[in-house]
């Protein structure tokens, strides 16, 4: 079972994506946590990327791609995956069918999680985690470019009938709870 956990910066994909991993026994790939190890190891794409995420951008469809290919030939990601900031371009929405199509499994369900704009700032800046993207600039370009690159995603999986929303106001107990009824 693949499942897409979607939305904007600071929407609690992270959190979510953690307890439906265990309640669903399956593995979680996080793009963004990809590249952040990528980044403290100093390998190649890390060195590449740096700049890119800590100025809030995306980083290439190509590159994204790439990783997500390679470390899906882990057979243990065969069991499903639970996928958090990936997609996030239509352009990586094609790639990623195409490739789950290869593999014969496809995507289950996209949990888009519904937070309004002026709690997304209020949480980012107030997580504390560190994060180099976590400036007030940086916030804010990621939630635009949330809108502008992102956002679109939700469309192309809507058009497939996948889209489950969420309201993501509430306890993660809450979230968490809305979230396993949908996915019934
Ligand atoms: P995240 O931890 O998901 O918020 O990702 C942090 C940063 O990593 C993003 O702001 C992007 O710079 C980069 N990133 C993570 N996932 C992707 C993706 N699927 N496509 C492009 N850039 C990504």
């Amino acid at each position: 079972m693949n499942i897409i956990i979607f939305g904007p910066p600071g929407a609690g994909k992270g959190t979510q994506a953690a307890l439906i991993k265990e309640a669903f026994n399956l593995e979680h790939l996080s793009t963004g946590n990809m590249f952040r190890n990528a980044i403290k190891n100093e390998t190649p794409v890390g060195l590449k990327v740096k700049s890119i995420m800590d100025a809030g951008n995306l980083v290439s469809d190509e590159i994204v791609v790439e990783m997500v290919d390679e470390e899906l030939k882990d057979p243990k990601y065969d069991k499903g995956c639970i996928f958090d900031g990936f997609p996030r371009t239509v352009a990586q929405s094609e790639a990623f069918d195409n490739l789950l199509a290869d593999k014969g499994q496809n995507v289950k369900a996209l949990i888009a999680l519904e937070v309004p704009e002026e709690e997304l700032v209020r949480r980012i800046l107030s997580r504390g985690q560190g994060r180099t993207d976590d400036t007030e600039e940086g916030v804010k370009n990621r939630l635009k470019v949330y809108h502008n690159e992102t956002a679109p995603v939700l469309a192309y999986y809507a058009d497939q009938g996948l889209v489950k929303s969420i309201n993501g106001v509430g306890t993660v107990d809450e979230i968490f709870d809305r979230i396993k009824q949908a996915l019934g």
